[in-house]
């Protein structure tokens, strides 16, 4: 079968779609307001380039926040799941799974504040299927044609950021009634940019670690997957209580 899935990559059968974002110093990072801290964003400092500190070689000291860029969040980011996994303890088995796309990206491009519900989840597994048990529900919202522009990704106001998200109670229907693995979204984090005055504030971080489940951020080319069919393998650094990590995503897509 493996022999099979190796042909198949290389006649082009099965492509391999990039869901990761690039990393550098314009990675747009989530915004805090006071008194809480801010994380860093991502920072290449050079330690040689083939000079004399080193003649032959060129290398540097990364600097990031463990949630800058796509990013895998463990259990034990939040609250909810400080008894969870943090980022090494994660089994690597479940880092491959089936993914479920749901595409809400008309409806946000009409209101960035836009938050799925459990019907329209019902409605999508009416036309698809029932969500894949450990698999990966990935959220379309189109956000990713802004990662390039910290201001547009953000969207912020007076009244704080407005991206969309998921509603409290699709959050904790997806965490405790569907057997999915995580979710995955375009945004700088798994909820809303009004989350913050949600109840509970960060629905999705908190029902959704607290039960064991990850989430996925930042997430790019989901307009390339099908709404079926995709296998998502993501892959977050072993970080020894880490909260979370930076991470490469594929989706190995059959055409
Ligand atoms: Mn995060």
């Amino acid at each position: 079968m493996l022999a099979e899935l190796i042909q198949m990559l290389a006649e082009g059968r099965v492509e391999v779609v990039d869901l990761t974002q690039p990393l550098s110093e314009r990675t747009p990072v989530i915004r805090l307001p006071e008194p809480f801290v801010n994380t860093p964003g991502f920072t290449l400092e050079e330690l040689s380039r083939y000079d004399e500190r080193g003649p032959a070689w060129y290398w540097n000291t990364i600097h990031a926040g463990e949630h800058v860029g796509t990013h895998f969040d463990a259990p034990v980011h939040w609250v909810t799941g400080r008894e969870g996994e943090d980022t090494a303890r994660v089994p690597a088995r479940r880092l491959i799974g089936p993914a479920a796309v749901l595409d809400k990206s008309a409806e946000c491009a009409a209101d960035p504040d836009f938050l799925l519900e459990v019907d329209h989840v019902l409605a999508w597994e009416g036309s698809h299927g029932p969500l894949p048990a450990g698999g990966w529900l990935l959220y379309r919202t189109g956000w990713d044609a802004r990662a390039a522009d910290q201001a547009a990704y953000l969207n912020a106001d007076e009244s704080g950021p407005h991206t969309p998200g998921i509603s409290p109670e699709c959050a904790r229907w997806l965490a405790e009634e569907t057997p999915i693995l995580g979710l995955g979204v375009e945004t700088v984090g798994t909820d809303a940019g009004a989350a913050h005055s949600f109840d509970p504030p960060f629905p999705c971080h908190a029902h959704l670690l607290g039960a064991g489940k990850y989430g996925l951020t930042q997430l790019a080319n989901l307009a390339r997957l099908p709404p079926t069919g995709a296998v998502v393998v993501a892959a977050p650094l072993p970080i020894e209580g880490g909260s979370g990590s930076p991470a490469r995503v594929l989706a190995l897509v059959e055409r």
